[in-house]
């Protein structure tokens, strides 16, 4: 018996690392998974892997920014694959720039896939989970979110919004049996981490290798983690074993504060 026998999980941002490791996991133990990724080939990989290790799952590419895809996404999921009681938020971007070189169009295209993408995703999946008597979503923040990162002040702002965001529609959704959280992690080793120290490590003149493992250094447990590892703390969480936890952020950082 796994933790999700026979119920359907929706996984934006399913083609980058932490989401393909939340669709592996879930699927591993019993979920139906509908992968969703603005990436298709990235999307298809993951469903392709799910396959492989013996789950279920179907692609659905889209784009967050936008309801109706969002929408659209869900329908298909709920035809094909059954009653959507699960969600995970992945998908997300950041840029890394100074506060005063900060574009207004980078501004706003942070805040539409981080912020607005997560709202649309769990207003859409909060109907369906309230629809059919309740469920459980997470959304991948940051402990960015939590703090400042004065070179990417978009993102951070953003992901203090998802903080909020989540406890709102938790709140709003407790009735309905529909729990909702956040998970902040710490640095993740995923495509996301090592674009950023490729870029830092042209301007400071080191390598992405070295850039990275300075980072880590900073960490209290003094290393990063693994999407793996965020993955698990996202299952628990949709799980019945945290059947009293709603509203709330928990970090997986190794210690790392951000502020
Ligand atoms: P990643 O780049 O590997 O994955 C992000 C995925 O989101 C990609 O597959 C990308 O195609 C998808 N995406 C981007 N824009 C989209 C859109 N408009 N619609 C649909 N999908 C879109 O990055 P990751 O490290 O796996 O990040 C996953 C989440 O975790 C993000 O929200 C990120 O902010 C958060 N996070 C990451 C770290 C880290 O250190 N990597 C730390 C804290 C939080």
């Amino acid at each position: 018996m796994g933790r999700f026998d026979d119920r359907t999980a929706i996984v934006s941002g399913a083609g980058g690392g932490i989401g393909r490791a939340c669709a592996l996991l879930l699927a591993a133990e019993g979920a139906r998974v509908a992968v969703t990724d603005i990436a298709r080939d990235r999307a298809e990989e993951t469903t392709a892997l799910v396959r492989a290790a013996g789950g279920v799952a179907a692609t659905y590419p889209a784009d967050v920014t936008s309801g109706a895809e969002i929408n659209e996404v869900v329908a298909s999921a709920e035809r094909d694959l059954g009653p959507v009681t699960l969600a995970v938020g992945a998908a997300g971007i950041i840029r890394n720039r100074p506060f005063l070189e900060l574009p207004e169009e980078g501004w706003d295209a942070t805040m539409a896939v981080n912020l607005k993408g997560t709202f649309l995703l769990l207003q859409a999946a909060g109907r369906r989970a309230r629809e059919h008597g309740g469920g459980s979503m997470v959304a991948i923040a940051s402990v960015a979110g939590r703090g400042a990162r004065p070179t990417s002040a978009d993102y951070a702002a953003s992901k203090a919004g998802v903080i909020s965001l989540v406890r709102s529609a938790a709140q709003a959704l407790a009735a309905d049996g529909v729990r909702v959280n956040s998970v902040c992690p710490g640095v993740v080793d995923t495509d996301m981490t090592r674009a950023i120290h490729r870029e830092r490590a042209a301007i400071t003149g080191t390598t992405p290798e070295k850039s990275f493992a300075a980072l880590a250094g900073q960490i209290p447990l003094g290393r990063t983690v693994s999407p793996g590892e965020v993955a698990e703390t996202v299952a628990f969480l949709l799980s019945p074993t945290a059947s009293y936890i709603t509203a709330q952020a928990v970090n997986v950082c190794g210690g790392l504060e951000m502020d």
